[in-house]
């Protein structure tokens, strides 16, 4: 079959492979229809985040139809429209029994290399999904693959970091990065009852962009966002503050735009193993700070609810569609920020 391959940093190319096989009684085998570039790619693209071999499979965000099923496996038969979680869990540990299955002890992240369970990606024409009962959502029918395909990775992580937040209705919002999740974050505050949720981007043309989601948007290259947010919310702050760049930098200036006792969530990636933590303004500011990947499996039911009920339709923010073969440059243009999103059909 045909795959995205990792080979070095910024070099991936569309190569031949072996197909994937049934391995265990529980594995489900999907044909893709459709797998996404994530931000999350792109630090494997950029050589920030070690451990994946050139050669391996690369993508995370897909949807397509069961093709064979292992023998364990009752929630799926072949045929089936299904979108996968980013992540995988066995269901069974007990974190996962705990609902924290983003914490699974056999867990890891599809596409990821070996620091996450050296499971292949997804942006193939098929791809092994291991406990695919817990793994895998039916799409409900008339749900469009490229609605259901967010619901399995930026979408969910987003509301999840909203969630996350304690975000009341009727308290301000601001989202620190203008990616693709960021404008998750700011569709899915305002579903969540935002009065207002303010987009920073350092990127203008990407912070401009976000007013079309409903954002009050602020080019932090333009614009000090620190002066932007106290002044509108009269010297106070955001109540919540959702991180979605990853990094020190992105993660200090939460600390500056959130008002006292608010809230922070960060979902940002980053490869930097240690920051230095503003326990001080924590402390007097009484700052609740909340960072970690996303538990999908907590919150996909939700989401892809709110998507078939016509509340949130993550489908806006893809910029470019390319079949698989275009990846080099899907992986290109979104790398160098020419494309908000890609999707690759295959
Ligand atoms: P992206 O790279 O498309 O977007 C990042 C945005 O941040 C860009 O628009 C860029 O201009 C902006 N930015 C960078 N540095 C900035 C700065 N100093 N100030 C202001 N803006 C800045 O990525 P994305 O797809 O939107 O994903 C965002 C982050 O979320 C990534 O780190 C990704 O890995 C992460 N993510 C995390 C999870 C999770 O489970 N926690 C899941 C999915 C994605
Ligand atoms: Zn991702």
């Amino acid at each position: 079959m045909k795959a995205v391959q990792y080979l070095d940093v910024e070099s991936v190319r569309v190569g031949e492979v072996p197909d994937p096989e049934l391995l265990t009684a529980d594995d489900v085998l999907v044909r893709v229809t459709a797998s996404a570039i994530c931000g999350s790619d792109l630090h494997l693209y950029r050589g920030h985040i070690p451990g994946m071999s050139p050669g391996s499979i690369m993508g995370h965000e897909y949807v397509g139809t069961v093709a064979a099923v292992g023998d364990r496996v009752r929630q799926f038969q072949v045929g089936d429209r299904v979108v996968g979680t980013f992540h995988v869990a066995c269901g069974a540990c007990a974190q996962c029994r705990l609902g924290q299955y983003h914490q699974c002890a056999g867990g890891g992240v599809l596409g990821y290399g070996l620091a996450f369970g050296d499971y292949p990606g997804t942006q193939a024409e098929m791809v092994r999904v291991p406990y695919g009962d817990v793994n895998l959502r039916k799409i409900p029918d008339g749900l469009a693959d490229e609605k259901a395909i967010f619901c399995g990775d930026i979408l969910t992580t987003a509301y999840g970091a909203v969630r996350n937040s304690g975000l009341q209705p009727g308290e301000r919002c601001a989202v620190i990065g203008a990616g693709p999740v960021g404008l998750m974050a700011v569709m899915a505050a305002r579903v969540m009852g935002a009065a207002e949720v303010y987009s920073i981007d350092r990127d203008p043309e990407r912070a401009e962009a976000t007013a079309a989601f409903g954002a009050i948007p602020i080019a932090s290259s333009r614009t000090n966002p620190v002066r932007r947010i106290m002044q509108a919310t009269d010297g106070l702050g955001a109540d919540v503050v959702i991180e979605a760049v990853g990094g020190p930098q992105t993660l200090a200036l939460a600390f500056q735009l959130v008002r006292g006792g608010g809230r922070i969530a960060a979902v940002g990636v980053t490869a930097e193993t240690e920051w230095s933590y503003p326990l001080m303004t924590a402390l007097t500011r009484d700052i609740t700070f909340r960072v970690g990947l996303a538990n999908i499996h907590r919150d996909i039911d939700a989401t892809m609810k709110l998507v078939q009920a016509g509340r949130l339709d993550p489908s806006s923010v893809i910029s470019h569609r390319l079949p698989l073969e275009g990846a080099p440059e899907g992986y290109r243009l979104f790398h160098e920020q020419r494309a908000t999103k890609v999707l690759l059909t295959i």
